[in-house]
């Protein structure tokens, strides 16, 4: 006991014990006051430290798409990786705190390094957003949400919206397009340059109407996201019974060291979890090449018809 004393409290306990062999009851009596005192202000400050739940890191002990069982799959810098048994999808096992979020997406130094992979240089329009905006209205058109009469998406709300180029070309084709993105300073170069609606708010956090939009769609976002569950069921909220869903993912091994991806899918973990809240899904696999020539996967997944909530519930007891 003393010695546990003496690792929590290293001064008091070492004078405390000093003064003990000093005569003087009364004297003695006081100084084990004011250690008490002391250790009871550490445990204060130590417990208030753990209730603060925007400092805390988050640990996964099972698979954030179906809930089974993790093997150990790769380290990288941050935290080390498991791949889920029942489904393969790959996920950080620590999971960064609201304000380690904030402060990795809390300036354009983000903004410009991944625009520029993609050989993007400024938010204005021009020559450079071309292969950007190709691939994003070409899948779009190739599933029908531009073009056809019965498919075509009249409101559109897009999660992880960035500088928000993709909102302002739908808005052009006279397409209702908003979206959401936590890094406020790329989100309000946006709204102030390109005029885009654009909320600064996580979409977690947000209030948005429900059963009001036709499309939700999500471009290499997701797997930044600590919740995808949460983001999908929040998604499906928000859609009209006859609305899609359009997320595009990365894959593949390369993906590993980067530590700002905490979730790796796969066809099949992302069909999981698209089939969970949707009734007709659909994987299309993709390539693309960026600025340094360098070929990267990604997988679009599609989900169409919400489920309703009962069908959720069941979709979400069957496992793999
Ligand atoms: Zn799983």
């Amino acid at each position: 006991m003393l010695q546990s004393w003496f690792r929590d409290s290293p001064g008091p306990a070492a004078a405390l014990f000093a003064m003990s062999l000093l005569p003087g009851t009364h004297l003695r009596r006081r100084l084990r006051r004011i250690v008490a005192r002391f250790r009871r202000a550490i445990r204060a400050l130590r417990s208030r430290a753990s209730r603060d739940p925007s400092s805390q890191v988050l640990h996964v002990k099972e698979c954030p798409i179906c809930g089974g069982p993790g093997a150990f799959e790769y380290e990288n810098g941050l935290s080390l990786l498991s791949r889920c048994r029942e489904c393969d999808h790959v996920y950080a096992r620590d999971l960064p705190s609201d304000k380690a979020l904030t402060a990795l997406y809390g300036d354009l130094g983000y903004w410009e390094k991944d625009r520029c992979h993609q050989g993007i240089t400024t938010i204005q329009e021009g020559k450079g957003w071309e292969g950007y905006l190709n691939a994003r209205i070409g899948i779009l058109q190739r599933l029908g949400l531009l073009d056809h009469r019965s498919n075509r998406a009249t409101s559109v709300f897009e999660i992880g919206c960035a500088e928000g180029m993709l909102l302002h070309e739908l808005g052009k084709r006279g397409i209702e397009a908003s979206g959401c993105e936590m890094n406020v300073v790329v989100a309000k170069e946006g709204i102030r340059q390109l005029g885009a609606s654009i909320l600064t708010v996580p979409f977690e956090k947000i209030e948005l109407p429900p059963r009001h939009f036709d499309l939700v769609m999500s471009f290499h976002t997701l797997e930044h996201m600590r919740f995808p569950i949460e983001v999908f069921r929040k998604a499906a909220d928000i859609l009209r019974e006859e609305g899609a869903m359009l997320v595009e993912v990365p894959c593949g091994e390369e993906e590993y060291d980067n530590t700002d991806h905490l979730h790796f899918f796969c066809d099949k973990s992302l069909r999981l979890l698209l089939d969970r809240f949707f009734i007709s899904t659909e994987i299309v696999n993709n390539f693309y090449t960026n600025s340094a020539g360098v070929r990267i996967g990604s997988i679009y997944g599609f989900g169409r018809g919400v489920r309703s909530e009962e069908a959720v519930h069941v979709a979400a007891r069957s496992r793999p």
